[in-house]
């Protein structure tokens, strides 16, 4: 596949971007990543991916030196060579090459960073228009959900056993409550129109489709709750839908085996898909 992957620096074509087996991303997952939607050519809510990756190094002590403009022209020079149309970018940034160490304290590091991308479909899926099965399972990640490490072990997991059971997904639950998906937000609407997502906590990670929905919804006066919701409020909701830069607005039909509603893709996700699709357009960079 004739693709380029920028790697310290450098464009590489796919295969021969290669990093060493000392990096600390393969030894301790000890990185933080972004992913971010590209539609048209055109990043979505870029800024906002930025700040949350700044965050991610600055709640794990990494620091890290290159300027926003630099990192932003080299998305955009990949979208450009990768010809991506509709797709994704993935940044991704390790603590660096070193001596297998725990302590990381005494170390000098040159971060690593690695930037790609991806070709996907994201709107009109056949999973925006007919919705997903859901299972739960009980939380089993670490405690600091709200930090975009590539800690993605336990969802991987998750999201395969899931497949494996014949769904698209899963939702976790801790201590009664539903959390968030195994790469999204979770979400349901109640019989009155009510739209319900878990709140800010390092319990779930921030996400940017969510609060961008969030942020629709109040500028055209849908009603919403940020608090957390169980699985039996689950089952027995109007409807329900998940949150991604990879996915945008997906609804939920079915979880652990009980329709969700009717069963079908209900007329408040609709419309909130379509709020979202028209608000997006509107700024894009
Ligand atoms: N939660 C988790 C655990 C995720 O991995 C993601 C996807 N990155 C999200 C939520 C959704 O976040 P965003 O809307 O920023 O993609």
């Amino acid at each position: 596949m004739n693709e380029k992957v920028y790697l310290n620096g450098t464009y590489f074509e796919r295969n021969d971007a290669l990093v060493s087996v000392f990096d600390r991303g393969f030894l301790f997952s000890d990185a933080v990543y972004e992913v971010t939607a590209v539609i048209k050519g055109f990043l979505v809510d870029w800024e906002s991916h930025l700040s949350r990756l700044k965050n991610s190094l600055k709640e794990i002590n990494l620091s890290f030196e290159m300027q926003e403009k630099e990192i932003f022209s080299i998305q955009k020079k990949l979208i450009d060579v990768n010809k991506i149309d509709e797709g994704l970018v993935y940044i991704q940034i390790t603590r660096g090459v070193g001596h297998r160490d725990f302590n990381f304290e005494e170390d000098h590091f040159e971060p690593t960073i690695v930037i790609f991308t991806q070709e996907k479909k994201i709107l009109n899926t056949n999973k925006a228009e007919k919705g997903i099965k859901i299972v739960t399972f009980d939380e089993m990640r670490w405690k600091r959900r709200d930090i975009k490490t590539t800690q993605l072990l336990a969802s991987s997991l998750a999201k395969t056993e899931a497949s494996k059971r014949g769904k698209d997904d899963c939702w976790f639950i801790e201590d009664g409550f539903i959390t968030e998906g195994s790469s999204s937000n979770a979400f349901i609407i109640n019989d009155n129109g009510e739209v319900i997502t878990r709140e800010l906590s390092p319990k779930i990670l921030g996400g940017i489709t969510r609060s961008s929905v969030l942020e629709f919804c109040k500028k055209n006066n849908l009603n919403f709750r940020e608090s957390g919701f169980t699985k039996i409020e689950a089952k027995y909701a109007c409807e329900a839908f998940i949150t991604s830069a990879t996915n945008f607005v997906v609804p939920v039909i079915e979880i652990d085996g009980h329709k969700i509603g009717k069963g079908v893709v209900g007329n408040y996700v609709k419309e909130i898909q379509k709020l979202y699709f028209n608000e997006i357009q509107k700024r894009l960079s």
